[in-house]
């Protein structure tokens, strides 16, 4: 008797410190109210510009789109980078108001910064704002995987996804796509009801190569027969599954590059460089106007704005991570500090303003029970998709977000 209380205990003690170690408190099975609600892949394809399915006869992709929903295009929110947009997509808000405001960024407030390369900030749940979508089921009951999200691998609200994985990009496509698997033949009270999945090989090529060299038209075809693969397995399983797949950002030939250094003296501003858009962060408001007089118009490749000045189509202005002053490139251009030994210049890139270049234009391919089938619908903006997918799920949206229902409610069944 004392033995097994022993026992217990012990087993409740390795159970915490596993719960500890791994960051989080465990996961209770779904809710039975759950239990019996859709479920939901939402699969990303960075850097998949809008007329890459087409263009480079992405037949599996097209199938899902001609089954279910196709759209003209998916317009990024500003700016078109990878981290903001992922997470506008998880969140319905702008990235103003989720806080990721770029891949790189200084935060004031906190005197420290944020950039995608450093997994002790990426993984640090206090850097992100908004309630994303697998937070939102966990809250509600209703468990929830990712095979990589930027943000899913953070503790946010001191919450993760039941099932995740720390991001490394080596790990291969199809054992990406076989997890996935997996997690849909688990019994109904573990399986979860919202899993994301992401593959980055298409907006790596692009980058490197530029969106229309042979190796960028191959990423697009191999990443296309890693998803007709998995779209079979999945029919096979016979769970009501709604897919979709979306990317964040498109992709543009680079025309050129534009050293900042050279254009004003940056000595004691605080610089986040971005390749399409800096920052510029000073407490000092005459800093700030000398540092805005040295580079307006002193280029015509770039814009410079006070943040209270940036357009309001680009929705960049209400948080101080933004900086006091950034500069914008206006052409796709490469924007950099100083000489970049041993760096060579990517052949594409991404980040710039959609209205500038429609290049940035995304992807949007829908298709499951809940969907209209063989549908084509106008481009709209990537905010909107947060409230479409709560809905599905039946989760209650919170107040406030950017996004609204009502855009993608025609695409519902
Ligand atoms: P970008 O510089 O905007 O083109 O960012 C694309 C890069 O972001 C890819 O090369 C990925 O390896 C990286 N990335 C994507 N997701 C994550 C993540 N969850 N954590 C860290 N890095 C990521
Ligand atoms: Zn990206
Ligand atoms: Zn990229």
């Amino acid at each position: 008797m004392r033995n097994s209380k022993i026992n217990t205990r012990r087993l409740f003690v390795l159970f915490l410190f596993l719960g500890i170690c791994l960051g989080q408190p465990a996961h209770p099975p779904n809710a039975p109210a759950q239990q019996d609600k859709p479920y939901v892949l939402l699969i990303s394809l960075d850097g998949f510009r809008y007329d890459y399915a087409e263009r480079d006869h992405a037949t599996n992709l097209l199938a899902l789109g001609h089954g279910g929903v196709t759209a003209k295009a998916l317009i990024p929110s500003f700016p078109t980078t990878t981290f903001p947009n992922h997470y506008t997509i998880v969140t319905g808000l702008y990235p103003a108001h989720h806080g990721i405001v770029d891949n790189s960024f200084w935060d004031p407030a906190r005197q420290a910064e944020f950039k995608i390369s450093n997994s002790a900030a990426t993984t640090d749940g206090s850097w992100w704002g908004g309630t994303p979508l697998w937070v939102l089921a966990e809250q509600q009951g209703m468990r929830a995987a990712s095979f990589f999200w930027p943000g899913s691998d953070a503790d946010i609200q001191h919450t993760r996804p039941t099932y995740f994985y720390k991001y490394d990009a080596k790990i291969p496509n199809e054992r990406r796509v076989a997890q996935v698997i997996e997690w849909l033949k688990l019994p109904k009270p573990e399986r979860p009801h919202f899993i994301t999945l992401y593959f980055s090989d298409v907006d790596h090529e692009g980058h490197t190569f530029g969106p229309d060299s042979p190796q960028t038209r191959d990423a697009v075809r191999a990443v296309d027969a890693v998803l007709g693969k998995l779209f079979g397995e999945v029919r096979a399983l016979g769970v009501p599954l709604d897919i979709f797949v979306v990317s964040d950002h498109g992709m543009a030939a680079v025309t050129g590059d534009v050293d900042i250094s050279k254009l004003a003296d940056l000595n004691g501003v605080e610089t986040t460089p971005n390749s399409t858009d800096f920052k510029f962060y000073s407490s000092d408001p005459k800093r700030i106007d000398r540092l805005y007089a040295e580079l307006h118009g002193r280029d015509p490749r770039i814009e410079v704005y006070r943040r209270s000045q940036i357009p309001e189509r680009l929705h960049y202005s209400d948080n101080q991570r933004i900086g006091d002053l950034v500069a914008l490139a206006t052409e796709p251009v490469v924007l950099h500090l100083a000489s970049r030994p041993g760096q060579t210049q990517p052949k594409g890139m991404h980040g710039y303003d959609v209205a500038r270049m429609p290049e940035m234009r995304g992807i949007f391919f829908a298709a499951g029970p809940d969907l209209k089938a063989g549908l084509t619908v106008e481009e709209f903006q990537n905010i909107h998709i947060y409230p479409l997918i709560a809905h599905i799920l039946g989760l209650t949206v919170p107040s406030g977000i950017d996004g609204q229902f009502s855009v993608l409610a025609p695409i519902l069944r």
